[in-house]
């Protein structure tokens, strides 16, 4: 890196931000020199390192921001051990369309069946698609609209759960939601109805929610809101946690034929 020009090439770099085709510049001359490549080849193979180099560390950063439990694509999720999760269901909705038009999807089923597996492997499709995505529980959610409202700041808290284009909210019915709580978990419902696609899931079925926010009418208007333009999953099966002992038969299967 002597030349005049070799200089003055990495200074252009390095202003532009091209930090791959900086770093990668002179192998790519080489090879470009040995394998004779067209001036376009040359372009497109310099320009595809960087664009891919950039989209990588995109993914990296909104991974990162997405605070997922745990990171477990859908590749490793297996369809055999689930089988009330249709495969190509879920293929379709990797594509994402549905974040697309800011429609909801709820997870139904007891622990263990792989409800936030599926959750956590469509939010990173969603984020290789470019979205920006927020995972929460809803306890956790909950735990800080509820002390933001206390602080005065619920407004300017809310923002964090409605300006991803995504947000997952797990685990809805764990833990009981008190009647303030529900109404601020209302608030967010109303605020990203028809615009903030979400996935939801629940180990309790519609039909309980009223039990697990407190109160039969704001969960009608909760459910109503959230199923209007939604897809249902209901996961029937064994818990994955269970699995070997299942298979070495120390548990005996619970929904066998449920
Ligand atoms: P849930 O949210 O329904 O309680 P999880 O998604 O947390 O269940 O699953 C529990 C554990 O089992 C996780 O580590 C998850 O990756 C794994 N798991 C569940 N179902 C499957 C499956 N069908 N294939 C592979 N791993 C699974
Ligand atoms: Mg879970």
């Amino acid at each position: 890196m002597t030349s005049p020009q070799m200089v003055r090439l990495d200074e252009h770099l390095q202003r532009l931000r091209l930090n791959t085709v900086r770093e990668r510049l002179e192998a790519l001359l080489q090879e470009a020199t040995k394998k004779e490549l067209s001036y376009a080849d040359f372009l497109d193979g310099l320009l595809t390192e960087e664009v891919s180099a950039k989209t990588a560390k995109h993914v990296t950063m909104r991974t990162n921001l997405a605070r997922f439990p745990f990171i477990k694509g859908l590749d490793s999720f297996d369809f055999g051990y689930q089988p009330s999760v249709d495969r190509k269901q879920i293929q379709k909705l990797s594509l994402c369309h549905f974040v697309e038009h800011g429609e909801n999807l709820v997870l139904l089923g007891p622990p263990g069946v792989g409800k936030t597996h599926l959750a956590v492997g469509l939010g990173l499709k969603a984020i290789e698609h470019g979205y920006r995505v927020l995972f929460t529980t809803a306890a956790a959610m909950l735990t800080t609209l509820t002390k933001a409202l206390n602080e005065g700041r619920f407004d300017e808290k809310l923002k964090v759960f409605t300006i991803p284009r995504l947000l997952i909210i797990d685990e809805i019915g764990y833990l009981p939601i008190d009647r303030q709580a529900a109404t601020l978990f209302f608030q967010l419902i109303s605020r990203r109805y028809e615009r903030g696609p979400m996935i939801l899931t629940s180990n309790q079925s519609f039909g309980s929610w009223g039990d697990v926010f407190g109160d039969r009418v704001i969960a009608s208007a909760i459910l109503d809101r959230i199923l209007h333009h939604a897809t249902t999953i209901s996961i029937r099966g064994d818990s994955y946690r269970l699995k070997d002992k299942l298979k070495s038969g120390v548990v005996k299967p619970t929904t066998a034929g449920a």
